[in-house]
């Protein structure tokens, strides 16, 4: 299975190998299971004002900015554009919902795959469209330095965002590897498309509620369950 996803990646993009040299995670539901936390927080702000939405449709979401997901449901909703105001209002009571749950908890064996690469000597960072300081704080304690602030590239980094590939192109440049030498870990489609767009292999992790095929169908080059397959994976996938 890895060495197909590996060949089908090298024939897509034109490259001759596949050289691994640094990972970029995303943070949410790849770092954190923070994702259920966010779904009810949603689906809570959306109730509010007259909107149906689902927990699945949430996760489908992930990655978008908060106005553009609000504009899209208040069109379905309502046959219209919300307004910035409005925009504004239910991203606010949705990120009230939101601090008033506990810190989410470390996705499964997050903290092994990362041990992996340190040991091999492989760069790490995090590339995510937050930009919750307290969070990112977090990773750089959880994992006691094996994340470093300077390399992370977050929500005050980018002009674009998931699923423009500009963020995980940020994280290459910061890492100083070519698209060949890096992996990207997602768990969302829109942010699998941007790492694929990015010319990066890209791992999705199933850690939620989706359809593998809803992964499989952004593009990503593989699709494990959960932590544990990836970690697995991994020596095969770095060796070169
Ligand atoms: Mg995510």
């Amino acid at each position: 299975m890895i060495q197909t996803a590996i060949r089908n990646y090298l024939s897509a993009t034109g490259h001759t190998t596949l050289n691994i040299k640094a990972v970029m995670f995303d943070m949410d539901g790849v770092i954190f299971n923070s994702m259920p936390l966010h779904a009810k927080a949603w689906v809570k702000a959306f109730a509010e004002c007259g909107i149906k939405f689902s927990g699945y449709q949430v996760y489908l979401n992930e990655g978008r900015t908060g106005a553009s997901t609000i504009d899209e449901e208040f069109l379905k909703a309502f046959g219209r554009h919300s307004t910035t105001d409005e925009q504004r209002e239910i991203y606010h009571i949705k990120s009230g919902f939101f601090r008033q749950m506990p810190a989410p908890e470390l996705i499964s064996n997050i903290t092994d795959v990362v041990d992996f690469l340190t040991k091999n000597n492989i760069s790490r960072t995090i590339v995510t469209g937050s930009g919750e300081s307290t969070t990112l704080d977090r990773v750089e304690k959880l994992f006691n330095g094996q994340f470093r602030r300077e390399l992370m590239v977050t929500a005050h980094d980018v002009t674009y965002g998931k699923p423009n590939p500009e963020p995980y192109l940020m994280g290459l440049r910061k890492l100083g590897v070519a698209p060949n030498e890096a992996l990207v870990v997602e768990n969302a489609p829109l942010g699998v498309m941007a790492g694929v767009a990015a010319g990066v292999f890209t791992v999705a992790v199933n850690t939620g509620i989706l359809a593998k095929s809803d992964l499989t169908a952004a593009g990503a080059n593989i699709v494990f369950d959960n932590m544990l397959q990836l970690l697995d994976a991994l020596p095969l996938l770095t060796k070169n």
